[in-house]
């Protein structure tokens, strides 16, 4: 098959391009290199990869035209990248959207998009379930500015399967970590391992005591691929990642206690951690009986193997033994 990708070029997209072409698809990039990078897919052979924005409608079209299904991955994310680019993170992820399901819909292209655990917003529920109510914080605070639009991305594509029966998938990622994700814009798993790495004190933020589920990014693959082959699941919305959670200060003591690191862990308050416009949610957890009960979908990977190969990819690529 013939599969676009947008994001392709990204952390969790080069890991579905790898997964595509091993079993034999051709696959598709479309991707600005804004996070993403070449280096990512430039080893997977059978991918091409066109260097340009999901904001392109001319190219979006012609690319849609000759593909058998897309999955939509490109956005801006990261919470440093979103409090610091407000109308970049809008417009991209708006009317990105908005372009690739109108070009999808036009020529009838099964379309996944992957969503985000930030919809959830600061509901203080500990494991979401997909109906959830969405609380969202005030537009002065830029991070929600993420969650809204994804939240509107998630409309859009449902108002698109009520209406014209556009055959739309929405994954809801919680916190996929793995190799090639950067700690650049904020992510928590890369920053502390490479400070562990090279002996500086792990940053906690807040008191530490907030919680995660961290997944690993190839369990997460291959139900992605699974959900869009499936036409009885049109117009759903899913959870994906792992429901086993860990307070941000013990991930921090497991990060030392398996790189042998001698760093030390320093609480850094959230008002100096992040610029302004900055809420943490405490818990986020998610339910995963729905996806279990239509895919059968269980995460593999535990938290310590998970540290242990995002620690071998960063020693490997920044040469940090
Ligand atoms: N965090 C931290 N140190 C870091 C980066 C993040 O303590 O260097 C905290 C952050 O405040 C949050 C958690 O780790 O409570 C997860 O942060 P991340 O940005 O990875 O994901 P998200 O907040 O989107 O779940």
């Amino acid at each position: 098959m013939r599969i676009l990708i947008t994001g392709g070029a990204g952390f969790i997209g080069s890991h579905l391009c790898e997964f595509l072409t091993q079993r034999g698809d051709k696959v598709i990039v479309l991707d600005d290199l804004s996070t993403g990078k070449f280096e990512n897919i430039e080893h997977i052979k059978g991918v091409e990869c066109i260097i340009d924005s999901t904001l392109n409608q001319d190219i979006v079209r012609d690319l849609v035209k000759d593909v058998d299904m897309v999955f939509h991955l490109a956005a801006t994310v990261g919470v440093n990248l979103v409090i610091n680019h407000p109308i970049q993170t809008i417009v991209n992820n708006i009317q990105g959207t908005e372009t690739v399901l109108e070009e999808t819909c036009r020529y009838r292209r099964p379309l996944l998009i992957t969503s985000t655990s930030e919809v959830y917003g600061k509901s203080t529920k500990e494991v979401f379930e997909e109906e959830d109510d969405q609380i969202i914080g005030p537009p002065h605070r830029h991070r929600w500015c993420y969650a809204a639009s994804k939240a509107i991305d998630e409309f859009l594509a449902l108002a698109y399967w009520k209406e014209k029966r556009h055959p739309v998938y929405i994954v809801r990622l919680f916190n996929i970590v793995g190799p090639r994700q950067t700690g650049q814009y904020g992510m928590v798993l890369p920053n502390f391992i490479t400070q562990a790495l090279k002996g500086e004190p792990l940053r906690v933020f807040g008191d530490g005591q907030q919680t995660r589920s961290f997944a690993y990014v190839g369990d997460i693959v291959p139900p992605l691929v699974q959900i869009i082959e499936r036409p009885d699941l049109c117009g759903t919305v899913f959870n994906l990642g792992n429901d086993k959670s860990v307070r941000i200060i013990d991930l921090a003591h497991k990060v030392i206690e398996l790189t042998k690191s001698s760093s030390i862990i320093q609480l850094i308050p959230y008002n100096e951690a992040y610029p302004e416009g900055y809420e943490d949610m405490r818990h986020r957890v998610p339910c995963l009986k729905k996806i279990r009960k239509a895919i059968g979908y269980t995460p593999q990977t535990s938290l310590e193997t998970i540290i242990q190969r995002v620690t071998d990819y960063i020693q490997k690529k920044f040469r940090l033994v």
